[in-house]
């Protein structure tokens, strides 16, 4: 019996803007807004959605059968390609890295019950047929399907990443900030931003501390950019209590829920920057909260308080 809460679109609508008010913030001249995309759907939540609307056009514009894409058990991808195909007609299979579990997950559920095919690879047959080098392969093992690479990456993603700006008038700030793991959302941001914002990617891979990603360095035009390295707590989908203690304490003071592989480390490292004191005064922050909320429940129960 599929779940109703699937069924109902995509409404970007409700990204409303949410202020965070701190007194030690506003004494300091320092205003916060986040851009709630996380609730443009139940599930299907943030980025992705903005990342896939470009391959979807090409792949109906082509007339392909439907869309392939890759990830893990729990990727918001995975969820958001299924959702995004299954809205447009489309037929979608997911690949997806490591073998079948006793039991499904989450995510891959509700991506079956949209419609999505879904084979497993060994993860070292992922690593080697799954990178956005091998996308060949797949093109010819599937004729009639757009390829899409991990996450959306590539220009179609970058495209569609820059349109989630249209969503507030982008002049009001100094400042706009996002979590980066392939660096495609934040091209797109630096794309749709003005030379006068700065840009801050909060990286949640281990690695960037020497360089940025390509498709950041890729869009930049002489933007203010940087990369804040130091919060990966360990690397991709890593934590520890200290992280989980944050994010409940977010929730608890704003009412702001975040996820554990993205936003929760973003939120995270943009206050512990505001308490450094590195926004000057005047400064009016972005911080644009990318969804990623179901990925929240590969955690065990209780973990969180939302
Ligand atoms: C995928 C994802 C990101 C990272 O986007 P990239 O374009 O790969 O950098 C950030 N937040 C959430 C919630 C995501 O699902």
């Amino acid at each position: 019996m599929p779940d109703p809460k699937l069924n109902l679109l995509v409404d970007l609508q409700k990204a409303r803007l949410q202020n965070l008010e701190r007194s030690e913030w506003n004494n300091r001249g320092i205003r916060v807004e986040v851009l709630r995309l996380d609730q443009i759907h139940p599930v299907i939540s943030g980025n992705k959605w903005f990342k896939l609307k470009y391959y979807l056009e090409e792949a109906l514009h082509q007339s392909k059968q439907g869309i392939l894409s890759f990830g893990g058990a729990y990727s918001n991808h995975i969820l958001a390609t299924a959702a995004a195909a299954r809205e447009k007609g489309l037929s979608s299979i997911g690949i997806i890295r490591g073998e079948k579990g006793q039991k499904i997950s989450p995510t891959l559920a509700d991506a079956e019950q949209l419609g999505m095919r879904i084979e497993f690879l060994s993860r070292k047959d992922y690593r080697r047929l799954c990178g956005a080098e091998s996308l060949e392969f797949w093109t010819k093992s599937y004729p009639g399907y757009c390829i899409i690479a991990e996450g959306g990456a590539g220009s179609p993603g970058k495209a569609g990443a820059a349109e989630i700006l249209q969503l507030v008038d982008p002049g009001d700030y100094t400042h706009i900030l996002a979590a980066v793991g392939t660096g495609t959302m934040l091209a797109g941001l630096i794309m749709a931003s003005s030379l006068s914002q700065k840009i801050v990617g909060v990286s949640v891979l281990k690695g960037f501390d020497k360089f940025s990603p390509e498709p950041v360095l890729s869009a930049a035009r002489g933007n203010q950019i940087q990369i804040l390295a130091g919060y990966h707590f360990g690397g991709y989908a890593r934590k520890n209590p200290d992280l989980i203690r944050f994010m409940n304490s977010c929730y608890d003071e704003f009412g702001l829920p975040t996820d554990f592989v993205y936003t929760g480390k973003l939120l995270y490292a943009v206050f512990d920057q505001i308490n450094k004191g590195s926004f000057p005064a005047g400064s009016n922050l972005l911080i644009v909260h990318s969804g990623g909320l179901q990925g929240n429940r590969s955690l065990p129960a209780g973990t969180l308080k939302f």
